[in-house]
């Protein structure tokens, strides 16, 4: 099967991805200038409070403006800034969003909207699933990660000391505004880290979206409205249409999860922090395209352009020397494994991927020729 071609013919930078999801249908909005839009805020569910969940970072850049445009809408709009960072997807921030609502007698109609990249995602869309058994939220994502990835297919999570999204719920949003001109302020590694996720779905999905990704690489790093438009718009139609053949990810969606395997690994071995999930996730396309090489699925000319476009991204293309033993035992970890093999999404032809294991001398070529020495 294939993904449907776009329908976008806007000369504007702007479209809309629905996701049909019958009662829990909804939709994505990609254009630059949404915040500031009272249109955008419009046709929400009604409700006489709301809270902007945020952080440190992206509250003084952009909480004043969104709260503005809500106090139109709701006669009541609370927010609440948190610190900035993973270590927020707690059960320590879950308590002060819920302490929050409670205090302010917040009902079973609020809505709450999160303001920022996956974190204030992930952890504000976990608060509206439980939060008297499951209240409204907003996706504003803020983050290029956030717009491409996070916000949409509805997983929310916090993690657990004993392993990262441990805790959470599938619960989907009211709505998805992603504002193009948000990213504006977004650092360069994580323009990058960004990217890596829109690279991702070319290969696993749509051969005509990694040449469009080839010929405008340098839009996109430039921060070119109209590209990142089509990116976003693309990159959600992709993750939307894996998700809705496989919502509750038995089998097809583990393909988003293509050089996720060499990049856990990464992430894990160097230490959480070091490399951004985005960069590791990078590295391991171009490890996983190898091992795709190697398994005699792609032609070797592919590991070389995908190496091209990964590093043309701004992430890193040589993986960290952990040894092949440590690889191997932080690849075991994975979920994708079934009784001890560990299984890799490689692609099978350009715009199609699977999930396979391969012998572990094929592992050791691949992390022998793209490790650093
Ligand atoms: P993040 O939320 O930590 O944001 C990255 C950094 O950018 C942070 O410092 C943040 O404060 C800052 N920032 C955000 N928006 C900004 C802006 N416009 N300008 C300047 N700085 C800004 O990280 P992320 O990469 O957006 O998301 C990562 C999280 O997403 C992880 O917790 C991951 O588990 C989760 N995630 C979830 C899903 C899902 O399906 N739910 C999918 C992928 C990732
Ligand atoms: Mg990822």
């Amino acid at each position: 099967p294939t993904v449907p071609s776009s329908t976008s013919t806007s000369p504007r930078p702007y479209a809309r991805v629905p996701i049909e999801l019958g009662d829990r249908s909804y939709e994505i909005r990609i254009a630059p200038g949404l915040l500031d839009e009272p249109d955008t805020w419009a046709g929400l569910p009604r409700a006489s409070t709301a809270l902007i969940v945020t952080n440190d970072i992206v509250a003084p850049l952009y909480l004043a403006r969104l709260r503005q445009q809500l106090s139109g809408v709701y006669s009541r709009v609370e927010t609440l800034v948190l610190p900035d960072g993973e270590a927020q997807k707690s059960w320590e921030s879950l308590d002060r969003i819920m302490d929050h609502l409670l205090a302010a007698t917040a009902d079973r109609k609020t809505v709450l909207f999160a303001l920022g990249g996956g974190v204030i995602g992930d952890l504000t869309g976990f608060a509206a699933a439980i939060y008297m058994r499951g209240v409204p939220f907003v996706q504003v994502p803020t983050t290029l990660l956030a717009q491409v990835d996070s916000s949409v297919g509805g997983k929310t999570a916090i993690n657990h000391p004993r392993g990262k999204n441990m805790v959470g719920a599938f619960y989907q949003p009211a709505r998805v505004v992603a504002d193009l001109d948000t990213l504006d302020t977004l650092p360069a590694r994580e323009l990058s880290a960004g990217l890596a996720e829109v690279i991702k779905y070319g290969p696993i999905a749509d051969a005509a979206f990694l040449d469009w990704i080839e010929q405008n690489l340098s839009a996109l790093m430039a921060r070119d409205k109209q590209a990142l438009a089509y990116a976003v718009q693309r990159s959600c139609e992709i993750k939307a249409w894996v998700v809705g053949q496989d919502e509750r990810e038995s089998g097809l969606r583990a393909i988003l999860n293509f050089g996720h395997t060499f990049g856990h690994a990464i992430e894990t071995g160097m230490g959480y922090g070091r490399w951004l999930h985005g960069e590791a996730v990078g590295c391991g396309m171009v490890l996983a395209s190898d091992l795709s090489a190697r398994l005699g699925l792609v032609p070797t000319a592919f590991v070389e352009r995908m190496k091209r476009l990964i590093r043309a991204a701004g992430l890193p293309v040589v993986a960290p020397a952990l040894g092949l033993d440590r690889y191997l035992e932080l690849m075991q970890i994975d979920k994708k494994n079934e009784g001890g093999d560990i299984r890799f999404v490689v692609i099978e032809g350009l715009g199609k991927a699977g999930v396979r294991s391969a012998p572990t001398e094929l592992i050791a070529e691949v992390l022998a020729t793209h490790c650093d020495p």
